[in-house]
C-alpha cells in the first residue's frame, strides 16, 4: 500500500448530533495489486459431459469455448449438449436411482454428503479461484461467500438425510425419483449445491445443466464426486446452452424440475414440463427501504452490499432503493462518496470489490437498460474509477429522480446499477415496495423493531432482511412470490420440494 495518509472530518448534523467522521481518501493513496495465484487450478483443454460416473464425449461431437470475462481469453472447450446427451443422462440417473440410491440406507446417503462437504472444504481455494476465473466475481466473494456456503449446504443436508421422518412428523416422506436441475451463471457452484445437496439427501438422483458461460466449477465438482466414489449416475452433468436446458426440462423421464434463472425461461419451463413437481426461482427487483431513523452509515454499507455484491448479478439484489424523503440527500451524498472507493477490476485481485460482468451479452443488456433510464429522464451517476482495457466491466452506478413507471424501476438490470426513489410515510414505502411484478426479497433499515415487524408483514417478498442484506443460510428457506417463482430452497421447506410427503 503506498502513501497511507488519510483524513477524517467530523460534522454536527441538523439535530445537533455529531455525525460519524467521514474518511476522506482523496487521491493520497491506493492499493498495490494483490493477485491470487492461478497455479492451484488445473483446467483441462476439453471437457465431456459427466454421465454415469464418467466423463463422456458429446453425442454430436460438438464443443464450445468458455472464456474468462475479465480477460476474454478462452479457458477450455466444453461439451455442447443435445437431446441425445440428455436422454443418456436421464437414463443413467434412473438406473442409479433404482439400483443404488433409493435402496441405500439414509444414513449411508448422509455419509456420502458429508464426504463431499469435507472434500469441498479441502479444495476450497481451487474452487474459489476457478469460480472467479470462469465467472468474473471477485476472489474475496468466491473465497469468503460462495465456497463456504457450498460446503455448508452439503453439511446441512447431510445432517437431514437420515432424519427426514422428523422433518415431517406423523407423515411419510418418499423421494420423487430423478430431478432435472438447471442453474444460472451468477452463483454457479453455489446454485449447484442448492440443487444437488437437498435432492441427494432426500434420496433422488440428478441431471444438472450449468449455464453456458460458467460450467467449470460444476465440472470440477463432478471430478470431486467421482473421487468421493458416489455410485455412478447419482449425479450427472450435461453442459450446453438453452437447447440442452429445454431438452432436460421437457424430458418425460424427469420426476422433478428445479430451475433458477430468468422469469422468461421459467415460464417456458412451466409450459413444457411433464411433471407437476416444479420449483422456479426467478428474477427480482427488490426494494431496500431506508427509514429516516435508520443508522445511515450502516445503511449505506447495506446499499453497497445489496446492489454491488457480485456486480449486481444477484436475483435478490436490492436494486430499488426507497429512501425516506427527509434523509434522501444525506444518503445520496454518502453513497456518492462510498462508490468512489469501490475498487473495480481484476477479479483475482484480493482487493477487488467489483469484478467483471459475466458476459458481453449481459454487459450490453446493462448498457441498454441504463440508456432507457437516461432516455426516460432519470439522472445517472457513476463511479469515476478506471476500468481495465480488456474484459467486460461496468462502473458501480446509480440513478436518482427515478419514477415508479421508469423501465429501470420495473425491469431487472442484473448489473451494478441502482434505482433510487423516495417516500414520505411508511404506508407509501410499502405501496411502492410492492409495486412490482416480482416478490423475491426486500430490505428494511430502521432503528425501531416494531417498524421492522409492521413493514415486513405488509411486504410481498419471500425473504426480508432487517438492517442487513444478502445474507444466506442453508437452514433458511429462500424463494419468491409472483413472477419471482414458487417453491422454496433451503430449510425444511426446501426438503419438501424433493419429497412426496404422505
Ligand atoms: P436464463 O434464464 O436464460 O438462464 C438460466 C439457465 O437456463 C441457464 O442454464 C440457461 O442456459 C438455461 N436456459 C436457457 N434457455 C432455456 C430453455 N429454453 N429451457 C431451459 N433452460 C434454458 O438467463 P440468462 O442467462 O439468459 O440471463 C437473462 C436475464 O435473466 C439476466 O439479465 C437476468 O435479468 C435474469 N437472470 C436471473 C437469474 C436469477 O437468479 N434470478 C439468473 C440469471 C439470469 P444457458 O446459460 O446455457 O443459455
Amino acid at each position: 500500500m503506498a502513501k497511507t495518509k488519510t483524513r477524517t472530518t467530523a460534522k454536527v448534523s441538523r439535530n445537533g448530533q455529531v455525525k460519524t467522521p467521514r474518511l476522506n481518501f482523496g487521491d493520497k493513496w491506493d492499493y498495490s495489486p494483490a493477485p491470487e495465484s492461478t497455479k492451484i487450478v488445473k483446467i483441462d483443454d476439453q471437457y465431456g459431459h459427466f454421465i454415469g460416473g464418467k466423463f463422456v464425449a458429446p453425442a454430436e461431437g460438438k464443443y464450445f469455448d468458455t472464456i474468462n470475462p475479465a480477460t476474454e481469453k478462452t479457458l477450455a472447450k466444453v461439451a455442447h449438449g443435445t437431446q441425445k446427451d440428455v436422454d443418456k443422462a436421464v437414463k443413467a440417473a434412473r438406473k442409479a436411482y433404482e439400483k443404488y440410491w433409493a435402496p441405500m440406507s439414509p444414513k449411508d446417503r448422509g455419509k456420502y454428503l458429508y464426504r463431499i462437504a469435507r472434500m469441498i472444504q479441502e479444495m476450497s481455494r481451487e474452487f474459489a479461484v476457478l469460480e472467479s476465473m470462469d465467472g468474473g466475481k471477485p476472489i474475496k466473494e468466491s473465497r469468503d461467500v460462495d465456497v463456504p456456503l457450498v460446503a455448508q449446504h452439503f453439511f446441512y443436508h447431510a445432517g437431514w438425510a437420515d432424519k427426514l421422518d422428523y422433518a415431517f412428523p406423523g407423515r411419510r416422506a418418499r423421494p420423487l425419483g430423478v430431478a432435472g436441475q438447471i442453474i444460472p451463471w451468477n452463483f454457479p457452484l453455489l446454485m449447484a449445491s442448492w440443487k444437488i445437496a437437498p435432492a441427494l439427501a432426500c434420496g433422488n438422483t440428478v441431471v444438472l445443466k450449468p449455464a453456458e458461460t460458467t460450467p467449470l466449477t460444476v465440472l470440477l465438482l463432478a471430478k470431486l464426486i467421482q473421487e468421493a466414489d458416489l455410485p455412478p449416475g447419482v449425479v450427472n452433468i450435461v453442459t450446453g446452452d438453452g437447447e440442452a436446458g429445454a431438452a432436460l426440462s421437457s424430458h418425460p423421464g424427469i420426476d422433478k424440475i428445479a430451475f433458477t434463472g430468468s422469469t422468461e425461461v421459467g415460464k417456458m419451463i412451466q409450459r413444457s414440463a411433464k411433471t407437476r413437481h416444479i420449483t422456479l426461482e426467478l428474477g427480482g427487483k427488490a426494494p431496500n427501504i431506508i427509514f429516516e431513523d435508520a443508522p445511515l452509515d450502516q445503511a449505506v454499507e447495506g446499499i453497497i452490499n445489496a446492489i454491488y455484491f457480485n456486480q449486481g448479478h444477484v436475483c435478490c439484489a436490492g436494486s430499488r432503493l426507497l429512501v425516506q424523503e427527509s434523509v434522501h440527500d444525506e444518503v445520496v451524498k454518502k453513497l456518492e462518496h462510498r462508490i468512489q472507493t469501490l475498487r473495480v477490476g481484476d477479479p483475482l485481485d484480493k482487493n477487488t470489490d467489483v469484478g467483471a460482468i459475466n458476459s458481453k451479452v449481459q454487459l450490453n443488456r446493462i448498457r441498454h437498460l441504463v440508456k432507457a433510464g437516461k432516455d426516460e429522464g432519470a439522472q445517472f451517476h457513476t463511479s469515476r474509477c478506471k476500468l481495465p482495457e480488456k474484459g467486460f466491466f461496468y462502473r458501480p452506478s446509480y440513478f436518482t429522480g427515478v419514477a415508479q413507471s421508469h423501465t429501470i424501476a420495473q425491469e431487472e438490470i442484473f448489473g451494478p446499477v441502482l434505482a433510487i426513489m423516495t417516500f414520505r410515510t411508511p404506508a407509501e414505502a410499502v405501496t411502492k415496495a410492492n409495486n412490482t411484478c416480482y416478490g423475491l426479497s426486500a430490505g428494511i433499515w430502521t432503528d425501531k423493531g416494531s417498524k421492522i415487524f409492521k413493514t415486513l408483514g405488509d411486504m410481498k417478498a419471500g425473504v426480508v432482511w432487517a438492517n442487513t442484506f444478502n445474507k444466506f443460510d442453508p437452514a433458511s428457506p429462500f424463494g419468491g412470490y409472483k413472477e419471482s417463482g414458487y417453491g422454496r430452497e433451503g430449510g425444511r421447506q426446501g426438503l419438501a420440494s424433493y419429497l412426496e410427503v404422505v
